[in-house]
């Protein structure tokens, strides 16, 4: 018997898988390096030549051939692909080694990519360093082309006897991940990558459990190990003993049937036990999240986060989605909620997320710079092409506007001033749209938190954003893996400033959702609804646990306990009660 050993990697989606190991292998490394004859090298050429536009054919029918279902981001990463394979980084460079050095045509490609790699490597951003994979994938399909390998899917394993299968790559792509949807692929395994991979994307959007980021222990597991995916610790146990494999089983049978019973609440009203209405929203990143939306019986979406259609493009910002294209976007999200309130946030880009290359070099604190609003003001062709296609969609059901990062009043009175200057241009053009679309704006930094009236007078909604919140009350990187444990949702600053939003908010009569992950933690539901939030928006996985929770809560016992839990002034003081607060039964 083999023994067994475990590696540890990111979790980048939840639950457990159990299967076989499918390896595949990467090509790149197994490429053979010889030098070319000279009389050779036109013949080499023309191989190269050939490969390119097998590739560039196979991109475009993989592109017609893609399933309804499949997430729009894929159909845009297949053009970047092809894209890129136009670059002269392929399309001249690696001929030019061929004619210069002699080399092989895969020995050729394999050197640019590296000499490529490594300029990636040294990239700040973290978003654009793991674009490095677009290249190596489109490298990778390139030397398949010429050599003849082609990924195939194992229709049966074994002695014919279907076996659930866990996905091994060393670099999947997110187009090979499609290929990988039959039912018994049950997992995913893979070397680079991190939580902002479009293949991490895809693996939470499609709910399999996924552990990246294993490229240096990827080779200890061969084909055909029996593996244990745990996507909730970030952990792969290869060749599990009869008795591990057994407390696993086990583990995944409670989480299905914890999943199945949770899903028989869909169809019930979201109340407390002492009757309030609690209104559940999602959060999306592209229209086709509205299916599970609805799936989940959701009120609504709370918060799209337009710019990931913006993060989909390289080529800054002439490369930005058109007015007709985020127009479909929101228009097809809006379709898809029938009739229910969709709130989509203008452009939040800066800091963790993509900016403009040319700001990249020169900044020391994005996270403090031209982000989100800050960006959108100074760049009004950008502002006003979205503010268009947002209001246009507007004529479809029910639309709000959400400005993200708000500061100053004289924020708000710019953006209202170019939300006039938008809705005039679509009159004069004939286009129709709501007259009085319902304006509001992220409560994220706490200078916003400490001027409310300034915001209350001159907006329709708030939504409070606790990801930035935390971040800017507490001065913590949220994506620096070095302060991370100082990142408390629970500090006793962050619970003031939730209390006084809610209460100023209330006093003014403008309603006050919270959007930030704060929201999903069915273990804060309890302590939110005593601070008064009556709003929720977040993950759409997250809704029918939350769900459960407020059906269990009663109001009446909750507010005393969450009053009393913001007069504690000491952090642990504060988790322990919000703990027993969750923990306690209460029933009518
Ligand atoms: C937030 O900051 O809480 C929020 C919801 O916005 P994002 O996570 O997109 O910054
Ligand atoms: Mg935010």
């Amino acid at each position: 018997m083999k023994s067994p050993f475990s590696l540890s990697g990111i979790a980048v989606s939840q639950g457990i898988a159990i299967g076989r190991a499918y390896v595949i292998t990467n090509t790149a490394m197994e490429t053979l390096h010889y030098l070319v004859p000279e009389e050779g090298i036109e013949a080499e050429v023309g191989r190269l030549e050939t490969a390119l536009t097998s590739v560039r054919e196979e991109l475009a029918l993989l592109r017609t051939a893609l399933p309804e279902d499949a997430p729009a981001e894929l159909g845009a990463l297949m053009e970047v692909h092809a894209m890129i394979l136009t670059d002269e980084m392929f399309s001249k460079e690696p001929f030019n080694i061929i004619r210069s050095r002699r080399y092989n045509a895969e020995w050729a490609l394999m050197t640019q990519i590296e000499e490529m790699s490594a300029k990636f490597d040294s990239i700040a951003d973290p978003y654009l360093r793991e674009r490095k994979a677009d290249l190596e994938q489109v490298a990778e399909r390139i030397i398949k082309a010429l050599t003849g390998v082609k990924v195939e899917k194992p229709v049966s394993v074994g002695s014919g006897d279907q076996v659930d299968l866990i996905v091994v790559a060393y670099n999947v792509s997110p187009a090979d991940m499609l290929q990988f949807r039959e039912p018994f692929f049950k997992g995913f395994v893979s070397g680079p990558g991190g939580q902002n991979s479009h293949a991490a994307i895809i693996a939470r959007g499609t709910d399999v459990p996924a552990v990246f980021g294993l490229s240096e222990t990827l080779p200890l597991i061969r084909q055909n190990d029996w593996l244990i995916v745990d996507a909730d610790m970030g952990v792969v146990i290869v060749n599990p003993t009869p008795l591990i494999l057994e407390q696993y089983r086990t583990k995944q049978a409670g989480q299905q049937k914890a999943k199945r019973r949770l899903s028989r609440l869909r169809k019930m009203a979201s109340v407390t036990l002492d009757g309030t209405i609690i209104e559940l929203l999602a959060n999306i990143e592209f229209p086709e999240d509205c299916r599970t939306v609805v799936d989940n019986n959701a009120d609504g979406v709370g918060l799209f986060r337009s710019e990931f259609l913006f993060m989909e493009r390289s080529g800054g910002i002439s490369r930005f989605p058109d007015e007709e294209e985020q127009f479909e976007a929101y228009r097809q999200a809006v379709a898809l909620m029938e009739g229910r309130p969709v709130t989509i946030r203008t452009l939040d880009i800066g800091a963790d997320k993509l900016l403009p290359s040319s700001e990249k070099t020169r900044i020391l604190n994005p996270a403090l710079g031209r982000r989100a609003i800050r960006y959108c003001l100074t760049e009004p062709d950008v502002f006003l092409t979205q503010l268009r296609a947002i209001l246009r969609a507007s004529a479809f059901g029910t639309v709000k506007l959400l400005l993200p990062m708000v500061t100053h009043g004289s924020e708000v009175d710019q953006a209202l001033g170019f939300i006039e200057e938008a809705k005039t241009q679509l009159r004069s053009q004939g286009h129709l749209f709501d007259e009085s679309i319902q304006v509001g704006a992220m409560i994220e930094v706490p200078a916003a938190v400490l001027a409310l009236p300034m915001l209350t007078s001159r907006l329709d909604f708030l939504s409070i954003g606790t990801n930035d919140l935390i971040q800017y009350a507490l001065a913590i990187d949220r994506v620096d893996p070095e302060v991370a444990h100082l990142y408390n949702p629970l500090h006793p600053a962050v619970l003031t400033m939730l209390r006084m939003t809610v209460d100023y908010a209330g006093k003014a009569g403008i309603p006050v959702s919270i959007c930030g992950e704060m929201a999903s933690d069915h273990q804060l539901t309890r302590l939110l609804l005593g601070l008064g939030i009556r709003q929720f928006s977040m993950h759409p996985g997250q809704l029918l646990k939350v769900k459960q929770e407020i059906l269990l809560s009663d109001l009446a016992i909750l507010t005393p306990k969450v009053d009393r839990i913001l007069t504690l002034s000491e952090e642990k003081e504060i988790e322990m009660a919000v703990q027993d607060l969750h923990q306690e039964e209460m029933s009518i």
